[in-house]
């Protein structure tokens, strides 16, 4: 059985210079004031342009550091976030990624370079997260060939070893209530409304005990391989969530009533 209660992870995606500087101001303060210790998922060369929000910050580096120095995991966050790939990923949430279907060589590339960026600006990235959730064996190999053995994906509902690398599982766009396990909740800054930082706040204040660092959770929930049941249950998770959003994209698709 699962440890109980619930315990959550926090996780920023998309962070770089040109992030929403407000929106990214609102959510450190909530990392400060319940002194979270999130994975921040950065991107090293951003060349996408729905991530520039607002004019690039020059004490955006500093900021980062002074966060990792309060408990912050840093993670790589693919290397310019361009998806123009339509090559199969381990998980397919998306037709396309930066990552899955990329030849070896050229993902290689990509990881050390992208960690080289990370570095120079003082940062220690410790887990890979993919853009769209797209990435295949190649780039676990890339990654396991660069020392990076800890990645945030997956639908599982503790971490777990697969294909030589620990998978700390991310299963929550908002924050849910759950009665056990661990769930990774996923924010984006630059998308985040004022509503959603509301409910935020308000499950911060419910819950501020039940969130965990990367290396609390992993000390919780030692992984192993996951078994025959939890990988049906983990297709289970994809299956629905592939069938809500192939309902959502239906209802947009309808024409409005009268
Ligand atoms: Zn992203």
């Amino acid at each position: 059985m699962p440890p109980s209660p619930a315990q959550y992870l926090l996780r920023f995606d998309d962070l770089c210079p040109t992030v929403s500087a407000s929106r990214w101001r609102q959510c450190v303060a909530l990392i400060r004031e319940f002194r979270l210790e999130p994975i921040l998922a950065v991107v090293p060369d951003n060349g996408d342009p729905e991530l520039c929000v607002s004019p690039p910050d020059p004490g955006f580096w500093d900021h980062l550091r002074a966060l990792q120095a309060a408990g912050a995991v840093i993670a790589l966050h693919g290397y310019r976030h361009l998806c123009l790939s339509r090559g199969h990923s381990l998980l397919s949430l998306h037709p396309q990624s930066e990552f899955a279907g990329v030849p070896l060589a050229v993902q290689q590339d990509w990881v050390r370079h992208g960690l080289a960026i990370l570095r120079v600006h003082g940062l220690n990235p410790r887990l890979w997260v993919a853009p769209r959730h797209g990435f295949d064996d190649a780039t676990l190999e890339a990654l396991r060939a660069e020392g990076i053995l800890l990645l945030s994906d997956g639908l599982a509902l503790r971490p777990f070893l697969r294909n030589g690398l620990i998978w700390i599982p991310q299963q929550l766009w908002a924050p849910v209530e759950r009665p056990s396990s661990l769930w990774t909740i996923c924010l984006h800054p630059n998308t985040i409304s004022d509503a959603e930082l509301a409910a935020l706040r308000a499950f911060l204040n419910r819950n501020a005990e039940r969130f965990t660092s990367v290396d609390r959770a992993l000390a919780a929930f030692p992984p192993t391989p996951l078994t025959l049941a939890e990988r049906f249950q983990t297709r289970l998770s994809l299956w629905r969530i592939r069938a809500s959003k192939a309902r959502k994209v239906r209802r947009e698709q309808e024409p409005s009533g009268p």
